[in-house]
């Protein structure tokens, strides 16, 4: 755990602009920079960096954040990575204030991991002397040099082949890593035997553990390694550390079902492939292939299992996929695997297939109308209803639309009658009011739609922000104008209330400086997170700045007791207002839910038929 005081403290010591410009050259546009946006594609760019907010903003796709949130986004690092690099920058140390039991877990994680590249060591150097194993991998097209890029081995057919590394075979740890088996009476053994070892990497490029795949006729053909304190198969994708710079300048991520396609593939210059671990696709999955590029290819055999485990990706793809984000399914003719097929066509035949990939829509029409042919009325019935699960968990406006009018097609409905049978909202309904709980901090409407996010009030020609809003801009740019000021911390239920509250909330306690980076970050993943981000990023559109946020402050709350008690609402213009307890349970609940959920929306309904 990281004090939240340091991460206020770094982010008023790094300048996102350098941080940004490092990484995507920016241009200096009046107040702020600019660039087009890397997140997704355009011509005239719509990516914002304010230096003095130290915050950046896609008016095109939504995509926004701190110099940390760039650094996971952009760079696809984990939080305390981002948080350690930028330390390093700028030359502070990160204090970690543990949690409980945290330092024995981080011990043990880091013994774990000694463990394991002890082991990684020990199968590749018995590599060299295992000609079986050799003879396997070359008959299977692979080089030296492509065998020692991933870091293959062998781990040899005897029982205890690891007794010969570890001093002490009956250590409890070697089990934990995974590498020892318990039997019956005590009897201890090597998982791993007469297999070619495949080491799975962290997103550090550690080793966290292994795959196997037997040399005869053994079973199982494929064994990994069981869940471990560092290795989890439903997280991590196999390849994908060493596949980063690749998938970047390639600009798009294959997922294929092996780790042997995947070796087979780079062997064959196609090295931006990764694999999932003997599991259908997940959603961390999903989002950690979608942190890595825009343009995601599942590729799968075109058997009925390999369909099956297609329909799984999408489900999962469906709630994390943004205009601009794309997924593309791809199924190999006649059972081959990805290995088999760049084996004998080579690299231009399978990018011609990977340029070929359904489309998400297509795929998913697709397969709803294999199962009710809207061939009837009843059959056109039925796939409305089956695809309206789906469509609900979508928070792509622009996929959503093309969705509805090639569905209109297909079932010869008019578009506003499907509409309707949705339960979705017209499209000029949409994105007119701020981002609601429920939409992703970008894949909302309220976010992709930027500029035109800002609630619209029902009369009047202005664009006025709510008095609400306004509040929650002020304290934006000056958060700690919270420590005096009494700020009302509504609890009308409403987004903006809920996102002012908790702003009020964070930035009234404790001593420490603040700065509008630091709330942002604190923030960041967080419920409210799509109203502070719209709120921030309009403020000067609504001639708040931060030079004059004090008053703004001050004559927004007069104002906000003063319709508070002619609507008969708050009888006491108390400072801080709390929430009831039942609407801060609420809140709290929603906040849960969603903090289990990263990422995708809160409610993806569970209605899936
Ligand atoms: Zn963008």
């Amino acid at each position: 755990m990281i004090p939240n005081d340091f991460i206020q403290t770094l982010l008023s010591r790094v300048d996102i602009v350098d941080v940004i410009d490092r990484n995507v050259p920016l241009k200096k546009a009046g107040a702020n920079y600019q660039a087009c946006c890397p997140f997704h594609s355009e011509k005239t760019p719509s990516f914002t960096v304010s230096p003095t907010k130290q915050f950046y903003h896609c008016f095109g796709c939504g995509a926004h954040g701190t110099a940390i949130g760039f650094l996971m986004e952009y760079g696809g690092k984990a939080f305390p990575d981002a948080v350690e690099e930028l330390a390093r920058d700028a030359g502070l140390e990160v204090p970690r204030v543990e949690r409980p039991g945290e330092s024995e877990r981080r011990a043990e994680a880091g013994d774990l991991t000694a463990l394991t590249l002890e082991a990684a060591r020990f199968y590749r150097a018995q590599l060299k002397d295992a000609p079986r194993a050799v003879a396997y991998l070359k008959d299977r097209g692979l080089t030296g040099a492509i065998a020692a890029r991933f870091g293959i081995g062998f781990a040899p057919d005897a029982w205890q082949p690891l007794a010969a590394v570890f001093a002490r075979y009956d250590d409890p740890a070697l089990e934990t890593a995974g590498l020892v088996i318990a039997g019956e009476g005590g009897k201890r053994y090597d998982r791993f035997r007469d297999r070619i070892m495949f080491p799975i990497h962290d997103s550090r490029g550690q080793v966290i553990g292994f795959g196997g795949r037997v040399l005869g006729d053994g079973e199982p053909k494929y064994l990994n390694s069981p869940e471990t304190p560092l290795f989890s198969k439903g997280r991590e994708l196999y390849g994908l550390f060493l596949a980063r710079n690749a998938i970047r300048e390639a600009g798009a991520v294959i997922v294929v079902e092996g780790y042997m396609d995947v070796v087979a593939l780079a062997q064959h210059g196609i090295d931006y492939a990764v694999a999932t671990l003997g599991t259908s696709t997940t959603p961390a999955h999903v989002q950690k292939l979608f942190r890595q590029s825009d343009r995601v290819i599942f590729c799968f055999d075109g058997d009925a299992a390999g369909r099956k485990a297609a329909w799984r990706a999408l489900e999962n793809a469906l709630p994390v996929l943004a205009d601009g984000k794309n997924a593309g399914f791809l199924f190999l003719p006649d059972g081959e695997d990805p290995d088999d097929f760049v084996r004998r066509r080579g690299k231009a035949a399978f990018e011609a297939l990977i340029d070929r990939a359904m489309p998400t829509s297509e795929f998913l029409l697709a397969e709803l109308c294999a199962q009710h042919p809207p061939t009837s009325a009843e059959g056109s019935a039925a796939l409305v209803a089956a695809a309206r699960p789906y469509l609900a968990t979508l928070t792509a406006p622009v996929l959503a639309a093309l969705l509805r009018r090639r569905l209109a097609d297909l079932t010869g409905l008019p578009e506003a009658e499907l509409r309707d049978l949705l339960g979705q909202a017209a499209p000029n309904d949409r994105g007119r009011g701020p981002p609601t709980a429920t939409q992703g901090p970008s894949g909302g409407p309220g976010g992709t739609q930027g500029r035109r996010s800002i609630r619209v009030p029902q009369f009047g020609q202005r664009r006025t922000p709510s008095l609400v809003r306004e509040l929650i801009q002020a304290l934006l740019l000056q958060p700690e104008l919270a420590r005096s000021n009494a700020v009302p911390q509504p609890s009308d239920g409403t987004p903006d209330g809920a996102a002012l509250a908790a702003l009020v909330g964070f930035c009234a306690e404790g001593e420490h400086p603040l700065a509008t980076a630091g709330v942002m970050q604190h923030f960041a993943q967080s419920l409210h997170e799509p109203v502070l981000a719209a709120a921030l990023a309009t403020a000067e559109d609504h001639g708040i700045t931060a030079e004059h946020a004090a008053m703004h402050l001050k004559a927004g709350v007069i104002r906000y007791w003063q319709q508070a008690q002619r609507a008969g609402r708050a009888g006491s213009p108390e400072p801080g207002t709390p929430a009831t307890a039942e609407e801060s349970e609420r809140l709290r609940q929603l906040e849960m839910v969603r903090r289990s959920v990263p990422a995708a929306k809160p409610d993806v309904s569970g209605k899936r038929s």
